[in-house]
């Protein structure tokens, strides 16, 4: 029983660990960071973060430091490093609650430096064209790192950098960059403990790029960061399960329109099951008519258009009752559909199938220590 209409999210923390222990063996790095940004990937940041943690991540890794101090204030103690900051930051929470800034432009070293960090760590671009320093300001970077570091400020503890999984000729050229990087710092007189560059695919794909630390997302979450494989390819177990209960079956005749617009008519007699899930939930609309939802042992596919907090099925001569579970991702192991296959009818990426399941739907969890 529930004050609303049964929408769920499962996750299954033992999949996290389990994940991130299989990642963690698979890059052999010395370190791996768990990446918990946007509320772990819709999965709950701190429970992501401690499933991560057991399973042997040993650094964090968010956005910005509202989810840094969120993990803080439920007593997580393990390094965490925050990369997006506000223009003009105020650095000096950060630093107080011991969140490591990382810093993409040698404006923000400054202000970091003013906070009185004990150590931060310098955010470069290698060519994605987002956030990081530039190459061409790389010398007069480091030369002034390192002349912080000598007057006693701010250590520059770690360098990194995020590939553009563009293609592996791509991705060996940000590599490249980011050597050529390293080499100019070490010039400098910087001595960083921490160089990473690897995101999932990088950790799975490219052996060069992992350095000290990998940076774990998608994959600790149970999906894929590439087409050409799935996540249960590589071992991987999804997290998360979107369900609802059935909460009304009707029986209507053939011809019948469904839901906005008529997009989808009954094509004979037929039997209509409402599931209380809707792009409020982020149950995609670009999925309308397309996205497989499982109900009895079935997989259906939504029948018009997905509206705002509702979504029908129409499930022809199929025995379905009130409170039977609509499952519309979960594990592809267990016959259910997957995220990708939302992803793929939205024509999206499981990352954002995942990540925008609404603050509508509770999080439980099973599986934790
Ligand atoms: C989100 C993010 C990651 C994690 O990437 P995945 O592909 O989900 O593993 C790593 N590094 C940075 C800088 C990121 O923004």
């Amino acid at each position: 029983m529930s004050l609303q209409p049964g929408r769920e999210a499962r996750i299954d923390l033992a999949a996290i660990e389990h994940n991130t222990r299989l990642l963690r063996e698979r890059a052999g790095t010395a370190h791996a960071m768990a990446v918990v940004k946007a509320n772990g990937y819709g999965h709950g940041a701190v429970e992501s973060a401690r499933a991560a943690l057991r399973g042997g991540a040993d650094n964090l890794g968010v956005v910005d430091l509202v989810e840094a101090l969120e993990l803080r204030a439920a007593g997580i103690t393990a390094p965490v490093l925050a990369w997006i900051h506000d223009p003009e930051p105020d650095f000096a929470e950060a630093v107080a609650a011991r969140v490591e800034l990382g810093l993409g432009t040698a404006g923000m070293l400054e202000a970091a430096a003013a906070a009185g960090a004990p150590s931060v760590q310098l955010k470069l671009d290698t060519g994605l064209g987002r956030n990081g320093v530039p190459e061409a300001e790389w010398p007069a970077l480091f030369a002034r790192a390192a002349a912080i570091e000598r007057a006693g400020g701010p250590r520059i503890r770690g360098l990194f950098s995020h590939l553009a999984g563009a293609g592996e000729h791509e991705d060996r050229a940000q590599l490249a960059a980011f050597e050529r990087a390293l080499g100019l710092a070490e010039e400098a007189g910087l001595r960083p403990e921490l160089r990473h560059l690897a995101a999932t695919a990088g950790a799975l794909f490219l052996p060069e790029a992992r350095f000290d630390l990998v940076r774990l997302g998608i994959g600790l979450y149970g999906h894929s960061p590439v087409e050409h494989v799935s996540g249960t390819e590589l071992g991987l177990r999804p997290a998360m399960t979107l369900s609802a209960p059935v909460v009304a079956v009707k029986r209507v005749p053939a011809g019948h329109g469904v839901s906005y617009g008529f997009t989808h008519r009954t094509e004979r007699e037929s039997t209509l099951a409402l599931v209380p899930l809707g792009y409020a939930d982020g149950v995609p609309r670009q999925a309308s008519g397309r996205g497989p939802v499982r109900i009895g042992g079935r997989t259906f596919t939504v029948a018009g258009r997905v509206a705002m907090d509702q979504t029908v099925v129409d499930v022809g001569d199929h025995p379905v009752s009130v409170g039977d579970r609509a499952v519309l991702f979960g594990d592809p192991e267990l016959g259910e559909p997957g995220a990708r296959d939302w992803a793929e009818a939205a024509g999206t990426i499981d990352y954002e199938i995942v990540t925008r399941i609404g603050h509508r739907v509770p999080r439980r969890y099973g599986g934790g220590a």
